[in-house]
Order: structure tokens, then sequence, then C-alpha cells
């Protein structure tokens, strides 16, 4: 159904607003407040709590397995770098001098992985074997910082 010209209901609001009616005039659909069964609703407002609606879509599957993997040796080894840091502030002394490694490593994940979360985008694009490659790159790195953080703090 066509609006006539100049009609100020004629604009891509209410395009989808049109497109929203037509597939709850056909579908059951929970109001996401209230749980009201919304199908053969007849303007864009919830009638038993008032909220409006808009049509949007989305992605199924962000991907974010990948991610998370990629960013859980990071947040490790900054945890760890965070823990050492306590120990260099409540005994100064008895700090090995390799725990500063530790602290500048664990200060520099703490910005790998920042910079990984601002360009998740781009990384989820990337084919699976470079996903791969980036993930097992990332905890090879970071368990070495581990394991030398263990060799020097237990030395
Ligand atoms: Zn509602």
């Amino acid at each position: 159904m066509e609006n006539a010209p100049g009609n100020p209901d004629d604009t891509p609001l209410s395009s989808a607003k049109r497109l929203l009616l037509a597939y709850l005039a056909e579908h059951d659909a929970p109001c996401p407040v209230c749980h009201y069964n919304l199908r053969n609703l007849t303007q864009d407002v919830c009638p038993e709590c008032g909220q409006q609606f808009r049509l949007t879509f989305g992605a199924v599957n962000m991907r974010l397995g990948a991610l998370l993997l990629l960013l859980a040796p990071m947040i490790m080894v900054s945890g760890l770098a965070l823990l050492f840091l306590c120990i260099v502030c409540i005994e100064p002394g008895r700090a090995p001098s390799g725990v500063y490694v530790i602290l500048v490593t664990g200060f520099l994940d703490v910005l790998a992985a920042f910079a990984a979360y601002w360009k998740r985008a781009s990384f989820s694009v990337h084919p699976r074997n470079t996903r791969a490659l980036l993930i097992g790159l990332s905890w090879i790195a970071n368990l070495a910082i581990v394991g030398l953080s263990i060799a020097y703090f237990w030395r």
C-alpha cells in the first residue's frame, strides 16, 4: 500500500513502522518490557506498558568466542602483574628485580587488550586461520611471560 505523495507519513520511519506492524500482524512476539503478546498491534506502542518500539536488525552470531580466546591470556598476565604490583607495594624490599619486567609487560598487555577489543570488528573479519594464528601467538607470548615471571619470582 503506497502513501499519497506529500503525505507526512511517507517517511523512512513510517515505512519501518509499517514493516513492524505487518510482521506483528502475522507473528506472536512478546513485549521486551512486560512480555505482553504484541500480535495484531496497530500502533508502535505496547498497549499494556506503553513502551514504544522500532524496527532494527542485528547479527545472529557475533563470534565473541574467538575474541575472548584472544583476550584471555592478556587479561591473565594483566591480573598477574596487578598481583605482583600489590606484592611490590606491600614489601618493596623483597621484590626481585625481575618483577618490574612483569609489571611493564602487564601494563602493555592491558593496552594490547584494549586495542584488541577496540579493533574487534576488524579481528572478526579475518579468515579463521589468521584468527587462530593471532590467538595462538597471544597465548604463547603470554604463557612465556607467566613462565618468566614465575622463574624470576621463585629463584
Ligand atoms: Zn509492554
